[in-house]
């Protein structure tokens, strides 16, 4: 199902273009346009679903897929073995600004903890 006022699922269907990294049957992985780190792409289901706490309770697989494809990002990219950050931004509170679940993978600096 897509939703036709949402960004993501107009990467999605190709109407908005994007430098997409990774593609699966179900997820679509694709470099962020504001980029925060060497490595920032976004990974997300290619069906719409607002949080990763509503895709939880509603296909743990699909959302289990996304973090191995997350991981797959930073193989792909070299992050993969000095680390890298998988972060679901959750609610406006939590910086969360489009409503289409996405992991954002963080890799090829240093990443401070705690995050800002
Ligand atoms: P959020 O703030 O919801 O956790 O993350 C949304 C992310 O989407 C931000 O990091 C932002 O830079 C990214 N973004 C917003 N619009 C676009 C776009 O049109 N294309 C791409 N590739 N990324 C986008």
């Amino acid at each position: 199902m897509t939703q036709h006022d949402c960004l993501f699922c107009k990467i999605v269907s190709g109407d908005v273009p994007a430098t997409v990294v990774r593609e699966s049957a179900r997820t679509l992985a694709f470099r962020d346009i504001n980029p925060q780190a060497p490595t920032h792409v976004l990974v997300i289901p290619k069906e719409h679903h607002p949080t990763a706490a509503e895709l939880a309770a509603s296909d743990g697989d699909l959302l289990a897929e996304i973090v191995r494809e997350a991981h797959e990002v930073a193989v792909d990219d070299g992050v993969a073995g000095t680390g890298y950050r998988v972060v679901f931004n959750t609610g406006p509170g939590a910086g969360q600004t489009v409503f289409h679940v996405h992991a954002h993978v963080l890799g090829g600096r240093g990443l401070n903890w705690p995050p800002g």
